[in-house]
């Protein structure tokens, strides 16, 4: 009888243990942003005051992107990375490195600024859009507390000289839990890098954690490059393009169907972003990733190519970069070599100078060529520059002349 009564108690401790478990994890799944809040006083390092806030009734607003949105007291915003505390938009990401890198340029891809040359890549987590081809949604698609406490971070590249004479680099990397915008500097000087990216999630919504950053990278004689989505209010980016040398659009698709279907956002803000990159004398360039039954219609791709050229000019640097299966679409196959060839051959039919292929290395598509004689300027290998002939004429065809727009 009393090992009946055990067990029965037993049995009952154990159904309770497992409701409260369940409980707990359905009130963790269900937790609403705002509930996060707790978790970020003020002495937190990562929350500042974040710009573009606008006090509403009941809340506040943010303005940072076309998503403005209304932030009830200890409300997070879409991004899940900037929130109403204090009846002000608080960034939660300042200095909070998602991820660090040092990168070719070749990979941002940024095409027409010092090819060859090393750029210091930081990330914070967060993004503004949902994009089912993610290929960072690892740091982009999460709230700041899901990402690493610790990264490690490049700090130093050491020259060295391998046995048989070729000098190689070797990279010393740091362990932070932050990385203000200080430090970033001084790492991104100590690897040689000539240039700060802001990219892999996305920069808008680490505004001000960027912008501090590019003063000061600026003032140490490197350079800027936002990689972006272009989803940002025109005030904010007015704000930062004097610190940007280089802007590098994702131009996601050309279809409005095709933004909310697979972005959850609006291909008009992003054609506005482009319109004012252009009238402002920004220098830019812009990729698009094909993903195959996707955004990669010949239709499309044609339209795509015609507005580049109709609003931003035929001198625009424009990509078509093979999609890789990933996240939401990790069904689909990679993009058939062939499109790619298709998308540029129509670009280049179209008048754009400079169209390239993405993700195919050994394509002809990898090269810049001089739009007057035709020959190879800059001849790639994947992240690899295998030959260079703008750098020394500083941007001319040495054979014709012809100026190539860009930092050379
Ligand atoms: S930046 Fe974030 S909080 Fe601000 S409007 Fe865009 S999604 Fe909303």
């Amino acid at each position: 009888m009393n090992q009946g009564r055990r067990r029965g108690a037993q049995l009952l401790a154990v159904m309770t243990a497992c409701a409260a478990l369940s409980a707990a994890a359905l009130i963790a799944f269900f937790t609403p942003p705002a509930t996060f809040s707790l978790l970020y006083p003020p002495s937190n390092p990562h929350v500042r005051e974040g710009r573009f806030g606008v006090p509403v009734c009941n809340g506040a607003q943010c303005r940072l992107c076309p998503y403005e949105c209304f932030l009830p007291e200890g409300a997070r915003g879409r991004c899940r990375v900037r929130m109403n505390y204090g009846g002000k938009i608080n960034t939660l990401v300042y200095s909070q490195p998602a991820a660090v890198h040092l990168d070719p340029i070749e990979k941002k891809p940024v095409y027409h600024m010092y090819p060859g040359s090393l750029i210091y890549s930081l990330a914070a987590p967060g993004c503004n859009l949902s994009c089912r081809a993610c290929q960072n949604w690892q740091i982009s698609q999460i709230y700041p507390e899901q990402s690493a406490a610790i990264v490690s971070v490049p700090a130093a590249i050491e020259m060295k000289t391998a046995s048989d004479g070729k000098v190689y680099g070797e990279v010393r990397t740091a362990e932070v839990d932050r990385l203000p915008p200080s430090e970033v500097v001084r790492y991104a000087l100590a690897t040689r890098s000539r240039a700060v990216a802001y990219t892999y999630s996305e920069p808008t919504v680490f505004y001000e954690y960027m912008y501090d950053t590019a003063v000061l990278a600026r003032r140490s004689g490197l350079k800027n490059v936002m990689v972006s989505a272009g989803y940002i209010n025109p005030e904010p980016l007015a704000e930062l393009l004097p610190l940007m040398d280089v802007v590098k659009i994702d131009l996601k698709g050309f279809s409005d169907k095709f933004y909310r279907r697979y972005t959850g956002a609006r291909l008009e803000p992003v054609l506005r972003t482009l319109r004012e990159l252009k009238a402002k004398g920004a220098m830019f360039e812009v990729v698009n990733l094909v993903v195959p039954g996707v955004n990669d219609s010949a239709r499309d791709l044609e339209a795509l190519s015609g507005w580049v050229k109709d609003n931003l000019g035929t001198s625009t640097p424009l990509f078509f970069s093979r999609f890789n299966p990933d996240y939401l679409l990790s069904d689909l196959p990679p993009t058939p070599v062939e499109t790619l060839t298709l998308a540029r051959n129509t670009a280049m039919r179209k008048g754009l100078k400079f169209v390239y292929v993405g993700n195919v290395p050994g394509h002809e598509g990898e090269n810049t060529y001089c739009p007057k004689c035709g020959r190879v300027l800059v001849r790639r290998y994947g992240y690899a520059v295998l030959e260079d002939r703008l750098t020394p004429t500083g941007g001319r065809c040495p054979w014709d002349g012809t100026r190539i727009p860009g930092i050379w």
